[in-house]
C-alpha cells in the first residue's frame, strides 16, 4: 500500500510529492533540532531523495554548524526560508520536516531519539521506542525499509 504525500514552504513556492512510504520517522530531541526549530523537536520523515519528487521550486542548501563541529546542510525555500529537508552524511537519504506536509498527521514518529535532552514537559507514549542518544536501523527498521537502504548502499 503507498499512501502519496504533498507538502511545501510557506509562501508556496516549494512543492514535493513524496512518491513512497517513509523509509523511517524520527522525531530527535537534540539541541541541534531544538535550535534549528525553536521548538521542542523535530519530526524528520526518512525517505530515499529520488522518492521526493519536487513539483515546484528549488530548495537551497544552508550550511548550519552542529554542536559537534560537523555541519548540517538544510534545504530551505529561497523565497520564504522555510526549512524542508535536511542532509546528513548520505546524499541519499532526504530528512524531510514533516511539518511541511499538507496533513503532517499523515505520519507519526517510529522512535524518539536524543531523549537525553528531551525538554522536561515532553510526555513521549510508551508505544514508540525511546533511546538516550541514537539506536541501531538493523534493529529497529521494517525489513522493507532495511531493503530499500541496502538498495542504495550497493
Ligand atoms: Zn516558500
Ligand atoms: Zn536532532
Amino acid at each position: 500500500m503507498s499512501v502519496s504525500r504533498e507538502g511545501g514552504c510557506a509562501c508556496g513556492a516549494v512543492r514535493y510529492r513524496l512518491t513512497s512510504e517513509p523509509l523511517f520517522v524520527h522525531c530527535c530531541h537534540c539541541l541541534n533540532c531544538q535550535r534549528q526549530t525553536g521548538s521542542a523537536f523535530v519530526i524528520n520523515v526518512l525517505i530515499e531523495a529520488d522518492r521526493v519528487e519536487l513539483l515546484a521550486g528549488d530548495p537551497q542548501p544552508v550550511e548550519v554548524p552542529r554542536d559537534d563541529g560537523s555541519t548540517q546542510t538544510i534545504y530551505r525555500c529561497p523565497s520564504c526560508q522555510i526549512a524542508v529537508y535536511s542532509q546528513y552524511a548520505r546524499p541519499e537519504v532526504r530528512f524531510l520536516r514533516a511539518g511541511t506536509l499538507d496533513d503532517p498527521a499523515s505520519v507519526a514518529p517510529d522512535v524518539h531519539i536524543f531523549t537525553r535532552s528531551k525538554l522536561p514537559w515532553v510526555a513521549l507514549p510508551e508505544s514508540v521506542a525511546a533511546f538516550d542518544v541514537y539506536y541501531d536501523a538493523k534493529e529497529l527498521w521494517p525489513a522493507a525499509s532495511l531493503e530499500r537502504l541496502q538498495a542504495f548502499r550497493a
